[in-house]
């Protein structure tokens, strides 16, 4: 009986010990599952907290759908390190999707495609897309094309004359260049160093009006005395158009050819008949006293007289030249002739020279053949600088043109 009492009790012993081990293994059971429920993950991307979760592939997943959506626009990811730290954390803490997918989206960096646009083999700019290269080339070109004061209706061709081409690089935003900066940086290059980054070939053609001068035709006659003139026909000068082409460099004529022309008024020339006839009259001794186109013959209707000498064409200052041997016998001043001389060459001939500027010699002075005696002038009744020259014979006026050698 006392053996069995000692077993029923070493038993108990031994119940207890294991009761006792049984409710610490319970307890640490319960305590494992708590610990398990409060852990979680607290992921970082560069650097900022994105996230508190059970399990990293969650976050994994949202941050693959945000990739593949901004590859759809173009842009693709650039340096990103995303990292995980074991934390416990209560169940009300942890992210749902959409807020993952929005700090995602604010800590991701995400590199945009774009361009790089290399002209002569120099990297010019970068930009979003061969549009803006295309925008910028219009600019530039019509920025020349205003510049040079082109009319655009006359424009044959507008070119650029450089190897323009561009890569497919991957940027960041803020390093895309304003299509206006760029546009004004390339045309301050052109204007300080003789290498312009793109140089601009503008064509344009355009007509010109110029006169076409006339001519002088001189036809001979032997109806008139050598020496004498007449004017058959005025001249009057033409008009032509001539179709110009004309290239620029940037801002410099760089060709400037004539592609052809048209008459629009042709000239219409002078034409003078010069007298061809030998004068063989034994009284053709005098010189001719002075230069220049006879204007008015003897004659001739002037201010309703009748013209008693030859008018002589000629300027201010001209010298005026006896036409024979005499004494000057009248220096004088008259409505008509002006400032006159008179030299009598004796045998009742008398010279007489009229609208003098000057007169060189003294009444009473002898006068040699082809002696400077004045100046042409335009005093007396004179509508221009010329020399009136009468001969007179015993007081009657002559055709000076007969005795003109
Ligand atoms: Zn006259």
């Amino acid at each position: 009986m006392r053996k069995d009492v000692n077993k029923l009790i070493s038993f108990f012993k031994i119940s207890k010990k294991a009761v006792f081990l049984c409710g610490l293994s319970l307890m640490f059971c319960i305590l494992l599952i708590k610990f398990l429920d409060f852990s979680a993950y607290e992921v970082h991307l560069n650097g900022n907290c994105i996230a508190y979760v059970k399990d990293i592939n969650s976050v994994k997943e949202v941050y693959e759908n945000v990739t593949q959506d901004s590859f759809k626009n173009g842009e693709v990811s650039g340096n990103n390190e995303i990292q995980y730290k074991f934390v416990l954390a209560d169940k009300s803490a942890l992210s749902d999707e959409k807020l993952i997918k929005a700090n995602i989206l604010n800590s991701i960096n995400l590199k945009n495609k774009g361009i790089k646009l290399i002209t002569n083999n120099k990297d010019i700019a970068l930009l979003k897309d061969s549009n803006q290269v295309d925008e910028l080339i219009k600019n530039i070109k019509n920025y020349y094309i205003n510049k040079n004061h082109i009319d655009t209706s006359k424009i044959v061709s507008v070119k650029t004359k450089d190897n323009i081409y561009y890569e497919e690089v991957y940027m960041d935003k803020a390093e895309f260049d304003d299509i206006n900066k760029i546009c004004k940086y390339i045309i301050d290059e052109d204007e300080k160093s003789k290498k312009p980054l793109i140089n601009v070939e503008i064509t344009y053609r355009e007509k010109v009006k110029e006169t076409i001068p006339a001519e002088t035709n001189i036809i001979m006659s032997d109806e008139l005395y050598k020496g004498e003139t007449k004017l058959k026909q005025e001249g009057k000068n033409g008009e032509k158009e001539i179709l110009r082409e004309i290239k620029i460099n940037n801002s410099d004529v760089v060709e400037n050819k004539k592609l052809g022309e048209a008459t629009i008024c042709a000239a219409k020339n002078k034409i003078i008949i010069k007298g061809s006839k030998e004068n063989n009259n034994s009284l053709a001794f005098l010189y001719m006293p002075t230069r220049g186109a006879i204007t008015c013959q003897y004659g001739s209707r002037w201010g309703g007289e009748i013209h008693h000498g030859i008018d002589i064409a000629g300027n201010i200052g001209d010298p005026i030249k006896a036409a024979a041997e005499g004494v000057v016998n009248k220096i004088g001043w008259d409505n008509v002739y002006g400032n006159f001389v008179k030299i009598d060459h004796g045998k009742g001939m008398e010279t007489l020279y009229g609208h003098c500027s000057k007169i060189i010699v003294k009444e009473g002075e002898k006068i040699n053949k082809n002696q400077t005696i004045g100046n042409v002038g335009n005093t007396g009744r004179s509508t221009g600088p010329h020399l009136h020259f009468e001969v007179r014979i015993n007081g009657i006026a002559q055709n000076p043109m007969s005795y003109i050698k």
